[in-house]
């Protein structure tokens, strides 16, 4: 349930976009932990079944716990967007049990054999191996190219008509290639196409898609929405309804892939302090960047809030902020890589991103050790780079781990 009060601001809405009500009056939303849902009656049941509102039934349709978190979601992904007639743009948000699980609900809905999907080489792991081990064995076909080159873009659809969905994630991991939405939307319009956009890494406080076109919005909800690191979660977002009442819930729910009401119940408290978070991971970001950039033991720095970034215009014309999220190479190459990182004393060694604390991972070693050197030199992955999602901490005390860990290498 919607607040009545015209919510202005984005905290505002993640604090109050779905409401106290409940039979219990409980303020904070409770952790339904219940399999399924009882009736009254034989025609109450009946009623439920056939009613738009399937989330009282069975908790692998839905459950309030979920209800609340997907309506805060929806309604962040939406805030100050208008739909085609002028009116507050209306989302549909589908909670699933990880990202992959609600990635996999998108394309399969979307996608038949015989069709091809068209995306960037810049993609996380697991959306990579989606494509080249799911999709494929189920006749989905998916070409790769640069689409940061818009020529390339029209040219591949131009060339093969069984394009049928442009999926793009931007920034990207591990470099922050950007992709300019407004660009490849207007192309996927003219030639039919759907576009599903990954926004995990933005976050709807820093971009969102849905102004630019997009179809589907996706979202690791692991990351920066829940922000803590205590969930898995992923969110499926979409703005035709009927759709996503239809075909969408059906594939979410009959492939299974629902959430449950204690990580629900986590990613809600968590996006409840989005912008604060958001806020201070970005203007610390913004200072480790700059603060590396200068530092005599650092060979580069890849951050799409530095000019230096070739992907920076982009960046600076879709989103709020650049993010805070960056990799960066060491003179020293793998071996200046690998003892950085040991000496590491506050920052975590970890992979995953967007929590309250700083991550540090090395990719080639990690998230990127399946692919062969030359693939990994292809997406920019040397072996001393160094991948990090900045968090909250007071920033003289990142500065100084970074600092005291760089010296004598
Ligand atoms: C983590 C992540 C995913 C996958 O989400 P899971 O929650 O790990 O299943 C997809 N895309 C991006 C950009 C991610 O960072």
């Amino acid at each position: 349930m919607q607040s009545k009060h015209p919510l202005t601001g984005i905290s505002s809405v993640a604090i109050h976009a779905s409401g106290h009500e409940n039979a219990e009056y409980a303020h904070i939303t409770p952790i339904f932990a219940t399999s399924t849902f009882t009736f009254d009656t034989a025609e109450s049941g009946m009623e439920r079944y056939s009613g738009p509102d399937k989330t009282r039934i069975y908790s692998r349709w839905g459950n309030p716990t979920f209800t609340a978190a997907e309506e805060t979601i929806a309604a962040l992904e939406a805030f100050g967007l208008k739909d085609e007639h002028g009116q507050q743009l209306v989302l549909k948000a589908l909670l699933h049990s990880s990202g992959q699980a609600a990635m996999t609900t998108m394309f399969m809905s979307n996608l038949k054999a015989g069709d091809t999907v068209l995306s960037h080489f810049a993609l996380y792991g697991g959306t990579n191996e989606l494509f080249k081990s799911v999709l494929a064995g189920a006749g989905v076909k998916t070409t790769i190219i640069n689409m940061r080159d818009l020529n390339l873009v029209e040219a591949a659809l131009k060339e093969d008509s069984s394009i049928k969905l442009i999926h793009v994630e931007t920034p990207a991991n591990p470099t922050l290639q950007c992709i300019d939405l407004a660009a490849v939307s207007a192309l996927a319009k003219q030639y039919g196409c759907i576009l599903t956009v990954d926004n995990t890494f933005a976050t709807p406080y820093l971009q969102q898609p849905f102004k630019y076109g997009a179809d589907f919005v996706f979202h690791s909800t692991t990351k920066f929405l829940n922000g803590h690191g205590t969930a898995i979660g992923g969110v499926l977002l979409g703005k035709d309804l009927a759709f996503m009442n239809s075909t969408g819930w059906k594939w979410h729910t009959l492939m299974g892939g629902n959430s449950n009401a204690f990580d629900a119940f986590l990613l809600s408290q968590g996006m409840k302090t989005l912008e604060l978070r958001m806020d201070r991971h970005c203007s610390n970001a913004m200072e480790v960047a700059k603060w590396l950039e200068q530092h005599p033991a650092i060979a580069k720095v890849n951050y799409n809030g530095l000019e230096s970034h070739p992907d920076y215009a982009i960046a600076m014309k879709q989103m709020k902020h650049p993010g805070a999220l960056m990799s960066y190479e060491l003179k020293g190459g793998l071996k200046a890589g690998m003892q950085f990182i040991d000496k590491l004393n506050m920052c975590v060694r970890a992979v995953s991103l967007g929590t309250v604390d700083t991550l540090i991972s090395h990719p080639a070693s990690m998230t990127h050790s399946s692919l062969s050197v030359e693939e990994r030199l292809k997406y920019g992955i040397t072996d001393g780079l160094i991948r990090m999602s900045v968090g909250i901490e007071n920033i003289a005390d990142i500065l100084s781990d970074l600092e005291q860990s760089l010296t004598g290498l």
